[in-house]
């Protein structure tokens, strides 16, 4: 089996292209950044945006499955240009695999549990309207369009959205990679709205597990990728002191609405399809995460 994933050098994607790599696939890893892991048998930097790199075409043509899971991720980011980037590497990106790779093989893309736009009190289904509340999460509601127009063409493709996902080398703007950055240099941490907000945090390793389970199984259905048991970001400091053996003062700032108060995943259809629920130890997670941060080299 040949199994392309895109956003290689990601987050997410390391962990999903070892994963690969130890079940004996040959994987292609695609990204636009260096840093896709030795682990995977062939290495390809190239732009998914980017029409001229036919290198790419090629490669997803004559997969076996393939993993999309390149983005410009976030929800926080703001400011000139932003926008664009969102809709280049999220939507256009994702255009060109759904409409390259051939509709019989599996593609299975990652979308976001922000087209949900936060929680109301209780966890939120697939089947639920999505009320995405800023430029990213709207920009992956479009990536779901693109994957339901490829079903409509009698394509094979499923959509996973994951919920706060944490674990060694998460995404230097995620706040858990910042709270523990701040915890040892003995900076307040921020928090966005108040303490008693909430995250279903989900660790990459069952990410990765639920992503390999939906292509094993030859899911073809959007999925949920979260605990259904979130925790507050009270719990989640004190984890973060915890781990870095700080006691960490925090400094409450203004949310913005895109910052959603409480998210919180139902799992009911993962459990279904995929036989298993993600299940976060989270003292565990979070000082895996700061145990692998700390053994990265500093920048000068
Ligand atoms: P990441 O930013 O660490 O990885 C994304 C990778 O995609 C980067 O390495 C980037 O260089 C690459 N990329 C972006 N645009 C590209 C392009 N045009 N061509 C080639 N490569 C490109 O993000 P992540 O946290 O690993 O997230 C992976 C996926 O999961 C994304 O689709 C993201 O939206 C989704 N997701 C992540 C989380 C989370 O908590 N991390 C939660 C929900 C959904």
């Amino acid at each position: 089996m040949t199994i392309v994933v895109t956003g290689a050098a990601g987050f997410i994607g390391r962990h999903l292209v070892r994963a690969l790599a130890q079940r004996d696939h040959a994987v292609v890893g695609v990204d636009r950044r260096a840093g896709i892991p030795p682990e995977a048998t062939v290495a390809v930097q190239a732009d998914l945006a980017d029409d001229r790199d036919g290198v790419v075409d090629d490669l997803l043509r004559d997969a076996d499955a393939v993993f999309h899971l390149a983005a410009f991720a976030g929800v926080r980011e703001r400011g000139h240009g932003v926008e664009a980037r969102r809709r280049r590497d999220n939507v256009d990106a994702t255009r060109r695999v759904v409409d390259t790779v051939p509709a019989p093989v599996p593609l299975i893309v990652t979308s976001s549990s922000s087209v949900y736009g936060g929680s109301n009190g209780r966890a939120c289904a697939e089947t639920d309207t999505p009320a995405p509340a800023g430029g990213y999460a709207r920009s992956k509601l479009d990536v779901e369009r693109l994957c339901a127009r490829r079903v409509s063409r009698g394509g094979h493709v499923a959509v996973a959205r994951p919920f706060t996902v944490v674990g060694e080398g998460q995404r230097p703007d995620m706040a858990i990679a910042q709270w523990i950055a701040a915890a040892r240099a003995g900076e307040p941490l921020p928090v966005y709205g108040s303490l008693e907000r909430t995250r279903d945090v989900t660790d990459v390793r069952d990410v990765v597990e639920g992503l390999l389970r939906i292509a094993d199984r030859g899911v073809r259905a959007t999925v949920n990728l979260g605990t259904g048991a979130p925790q507050r970001l009270r719990e989640i400091i004190g984890a973060v002191g915890t781990a870095t053996g700080t006691a960490p003062a925090v400094v409450v700032r203004p949310a913005s609405r895109e910052e959603v108060p409480h998210t919180w995943a139902d799992t009911r259809r993962c459990e279904a399809l995929l036989g298993f629920v993600p299940q976060t130890d989270l003292l565990d997670v979070v000082r895996r995460q700061a145990a692998a941060s700390e053994r990265l080299p500093v920048a000068s």
